[in-house]
């Protein structure tokens, strides 16, 4: 059975490598949620319960009732700092059956990815930070503006790790962010609902081991340390419902994944390019590349050795430039060190997790997504007065215009 999810995990892999799984749909109009399970269809599309994990081959965002005891993980970024089409920074959507969704970083780009799933917003407000680096925090003002945009009326909540010095810290990450998009968040506060400018820090102690970050909900989140250029990179554990997803935050093979990670139905952790591919990648040398791969990340060997040793019930590595040559390269490196259930994570892959089986898919979204309608509840929500600019700015209007009468 393990060797069956292998080979098709590892064939979509290569397929996905060698194609380009092009992912078009022609969903031109949108209905409104009924209910909570049907937020956001397709016009044409009733959501469907899957019966014997028999899943549709792709994945289309919305048309699936997630069971009552099932996981959806969806890997929204994969990649590496300097984004591509193909792979853009890290991220991963956790959605629960019990309605639950979570971040798990929130890495440049990775909003269009999270858009084009059409989620309910005003369940996604909560981001669970890796470490401070832009490839997994870039896109957190993204998802705070256009989250409260399209449905969430309430704060965001940000967790995250200090840093060896408080300045180095999540929360002096987004005070020093909330001021720099000051004029953004004055000019939409009183339009858009007022609580949902709010940002919500949970900082932690990055040294701590394997402690509750998060309980609510029969859902526990923890953290533990990580080893990454400097002090204050975390990997972090969900469980609920008696499964187990692992998310590793940026790091050289550490003891503490493999103490933590252990039990765990899928364990994502990075995979980063071996150090050939790393410096023909860049035009590195070959010294620099194998330093960054090597000391400050997990090579695709070190990951096989991490997930022998934690054996998941699914291995997902990423964090990586997507091209046929790199992963094939990773993948040479990883079925030296282990040869258990693996996904090399691509942009949009998504997976389902019961306690029977492990689905592993591509999502097929809509390149002109719309954003999803937004709820009674958002419309109604308590706005302050509407802000205008100053008479100076509003006397330069062109007086050979009018615009057309406000609607009662
Ligand atoms: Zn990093
Ligand atoms: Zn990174």
């Amino acid at each position: 059975m393990l060797s069956r999810i292998r080979n098709i995990v590892d064939a979509l892999v290569i397929l996905g490598a060698t194609f380009g799984i092009i992912i078009t749909s022609t969903v031109a109009h949108e209905v409104r949620a009924q209910d909570k399970s049907m937020d956001n269809m397709p016009l044409g599309r009733t959501p469907v319960a899957i019966v014997d994990g028999k899943y549709p081959a792709s994945y289309f965002p919305n048309s699936e009732l997630l069971g009552a005891g099932e996981m959806r993980i969806t890997a929204l970024g994969t990649g590496m700092p300097n984004q591509t089409r193909a792979a853009v920074s890290i991220s991963y959507l956790v959605e629960l059956g019990n309605g639950d969704k979570f971040l798990f970083d929130v890495g440049s780009g990775s909003m269009a990815n999270l858009f084009s799933l059409r989620p309910d917003f005003s369940k996604l407000d909560k981001v669970f930070a890796s470490h401070l680096h832009i490839d997994h925090v870039g896109d957190f003002m993204g998802l705070h503006i256009g989250g409260w945009l399209s449905g969430r009326y309430d704060p965001i909540h940000i967790y995250g790790p200090t840093g060896s010095k408080p300045e180095l810290g999540t929360k002096a990450f987004v005070e020093g962010m909330q001021k720099g998009y000051a004029w953004d968040l004055a000019t939409r506060s009183g339009a858009l609902p007022d609580k949902g400018a709010q940002i919500v820090v949970h900082e932690f102690d990055y040294k701590q081991e394997n402690v509750v970050v998060y309980q609510e909900n029969g859902v526990t989140i923890r953290s533990w340390p990580a080893i990454h250029s400097l002090d204050g990179s975390v990997s972090y554990s969900l469980e609920w419902n008696g499964l187990k997803y692992v998310f590793g935050g940026d790091t050289y093979p550490n003891k503490w994944y493999i103490k933590y990670a252990t039990g765990a139905d899928v364990a994502s952790h990075e995979a980063f390019l071996p150090p050939k591919a790393l410096a023909a990648y860049f035009g590195w040398d070959l010294k620099q590349a194998t330093y960054v791969s090597t000391r400050v990340h997990t090579e695709p060997q070190a990951f096989g050795k991490v997930m022998a040793a934690v054996k998941p019930r699914l291995a997902i590595g990423y964090h990586s430039v997507q091209s046929p040559e790199n992963n094939a390269a990773i993948m040479d490196g990883v079925r030296k060190t282990y040869d258990g259930p693996l996904a090399l994570a691509r942009d949009l892959m998504v997976v389902n997790v019961t306690k029977d089986t492990i689905k592993v898919r591509m999502a097929t979204v809509d390149e002109y997504a719309l954003p999803p309608n937004v709820t009674q509840a958002y419309v109604k929500a308590p706005r302050s007065d509407q802000k205008e600019p100053s008479k100076f700015v509003t006397d330069g209007k062109w007086k050979e215009y009018t615009p057309p009468p406000m609607p009662k």
